[in-house]
C-alpha cells in the first residue's frame, strides 16, 4: 500500500466510505490496525468512523495528533478521518511516516470559500497516492468537487455537524452561488471570461 494514502473531496463524496474500505482489507489480511477520529466530527458515534452509506469501523476518538502518536505504535496501519479537524496533523502523518507506519487518510480538502485546509494541504505534498472522491451536484447533477456553503450559515471557517447548511456542487454551480452571495452582499463579482471548454 502506497502511504499516506489519502482521500479527499467535497463533503457526500466517499471519502470515509473509502477509508473504511481500506482499514477492513487490512483487517482481512491480519495487519493490526488503528483508526482514529477527531472528537470534533460529530456524525455518529465518536469511537467509529461512520459513512453516509452506513459502514463503520471502531475508532480512537482524539483531540489533538499527539494523541494518535501515544497510541499508533499498537499497529501497522493507522488510519484517521476528517484530518482537516485535527490539530498539528501534518507533522504527525510526517512521524507516523519515519515510525514506519502505513497511512491512509480520509478529508475534506476544501473549505465552502473553495480554499484548501493548510494541514491539508501538506499532507497531499507527502501523499503517495491520492484518491479524489467527487459528490453529485445538487444543481446539474455532474461531479461535484466543492461544498457550497448556504447564504443563511454561520460564517466561522470550520462549521461542525452543519450538514444541513452545505451541498456538493460542480465548479460552476459552486461559482454561480458565490457570485450570488457576493451580489447579495453589494460586493465585486467575477464574470467569465471564457466559454466553457469541452
Ligand atoms: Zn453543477
Amino acid at each position: 500500500m502506497l502511504s499516506p494514502l489519502v482521500y479527499c473531496g467535497p463533503m457526500w463524496g466517499g471519502k470515509t466510505e473509502g477509508l473504511i474500505t481500506r482499514l477492513v482489507r487490512a483487517r482481512i489480511q491480519k495487519v493490526g490496525v488503528l483508526a482514529f477520529n477527531p472528537k470534533a466530527n460529530t456524525r455518529g458515534e465518536v469511537n467509529e468512523l461512520r459513512s453516509h452509506s452506513g459502514a463503520t469501523f471502531p475508532a480512537i476518538a482524539v483531540a489533538s495528533a499527539d494523541e494518535i502518536l501515544e497510541r499508533a505504535d499498537e499497529a501497522d496501519v493507522v488510519g484517521i478521518d476528517e484530518i482537516f479537524m485535527i490539530p498539528g496533523i501534518a507533522a504527525c502523518v510526517r512521524e507516523l511516516k519515519s515510525r514506519g507506519k502505513k497511512i491512509v487518510v480520509a478529508t475534506l480538502d476544501m473549505d465552502s470559500e473553495g480554499k484548501v485546509w493548510e494541514a491539508v494541504g501538506e499532507v497531499l505534498g507527502m501523499a503517495e497516492e491520492i484518491v479524489k472522491c467527487p459528490a453529485v451536484c445538487s444543481a446539474c447533477k455532474k461531479d461535484a468537487y466543492y461544498s457550497y456553503r448556504l447564504p443563511e450559515a454561520p460564517q466561522q471557517r470550520l462549521l461542525v455537524g452543519a450538514g444541513n447548511y452545505y451541498e456538493p456542487r460542480c465548479f460552476d454551480c459552486w461559482h454561480e452561488g458565490q457570485e450570488g452571495k457576493r451580489r447579495q452582499k453589494g460586493q465585486k463579482t467575477f464574470f467569465r471570461t471564457t466559454p466553457e471548454l469541452p
